[in-house]
């Protein structure tokens, strides 16, 4: 012991041995102060509590050729606007023939789920349907998204990185709160975008913001994106609210040239059974399917 105590006495004693020793500690100090900074970030904590909206690349959010030029145009602009049946939004197309366009949503963000059976009749009766998805429901069905693309008459288009309403200053709807920025449109449009390209191998051309809602900014800088921007004539299924009996009535009565909306994120819905229901009679009635990227008028 008295010897232990001679050395320590003998280390804070002699200069050389203090300096290491003080160098020593400020070196434990700051790697564990380093370490601090490291660990939140890796815990559960840590991740819960980052903001709900954070960007799916590790880029600069937001980062775009246009970002600067659309900052400027819509500095300190109002909308005036709200909805989702405003200009700009395709909800029908021409035609003389007995034709719908069916869409349907994966939203993930209340119904993050897969309606599997309705899928697998889609397919059995070769039925074209177009997909919406979010990069929300994207990131729990990777390869459900793949799989879509793969069949030749299904198509995947952009339903937002975070299916956020479409506003430029962060207007809600149905509880969830929209964009409030140029930014922040562009990281709800272009992010998802990239994500599904990247996926399927073919860039979205259509953009369905969560909730179907906009305001008239958020249109034009959408579209300015170069994106066209989907809504529908026919509310097929009221967010998967409404029971098959409604659901098959509102397909039955559709009229030609409609683009319907439905959604795929709810297998417990009345979605399924309201389509396995109206669309054979449809079918039988002289209907046919297309899909939006298929509509001329759109380009
Ligand atoms: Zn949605």
């Amino acid at each position: 012991m008295l010897r232990l105590y001679r050395f320590y006495s003998s280390v804070l004693t002699d200069r050389r041995y203090a300096l290491g020793l003080l160098f020593f500690l400020m070196l434990a100090l700051w790697s564990g102060f380093a370490n601090e900074q490291n660990l939140p970030a890796q815990s559960p904590t840590y991740k819960a509590a980052q903001s709900d909206y954070s960007p799916l690349t590790k880029k600069k959010p937001g980062d775009h050729p246009l970002l600067a030029s659309l900052e400027k145009k819509y500095r300190g602009k109002k909308p005036q606007k709200w909805g989702a049946y405003l200009p700009g939004i395709l909800q029908k197309f021409p035609t003389q023939e007995k034709e719908l366009a069916l869409t349907l949503d994966a939203c993930g963000h209340y119904g993050d789920g897969y309606d599997r059976s309705l899928v697998a009749f889609l397919l059995q009766h070769k039925v074209p349907a177009t997909f919406f998805v979010s990069g929300r429901w994207i990131k729990k069905h990777r390869e459900d998204v793949k799989k879509l693309a793969a069949i030749p008459f299904f198509d995947v288009q952009n339903h937002g990185t975070w299916h956020r309403p479409c506003s430029l200053n962060g207007r809600s709807i149905y509880g969830i709160r929209g964009t409030c920025s140029v930014r922040e449109i562009i990281i709800e449009v272009e992010d998802n975008k990239k994500e599904i390209a990247a996926l399927t191998g073919r860039t979205p051309l259509f953009f369905r913001s969560g909730t179907a809602y906009y305001d008239e900014h958020c249109i034009e800088i959408v579209q300015t994106l170069g994106s066209r921007i989907a809504g529908f004539a026919v509310v097929g299924d009221a967010g998967a609210t409404l029971p098959a009996q409604t659901v098959a009535w509102k397909l039955l009565h559709a009229k030609p040239g409609s683009i319907i909306i439905l959604h795929v994120n709810s297998p417990r819905s009345g979605t399924n059974a309201g389509v396995r229901y109206a669309v054979p009679r449809l079918l039988k009635q002289g209907y046919r399917f297309v899909l939006l990227k298929d509509i001329k008028e759109f380009y």
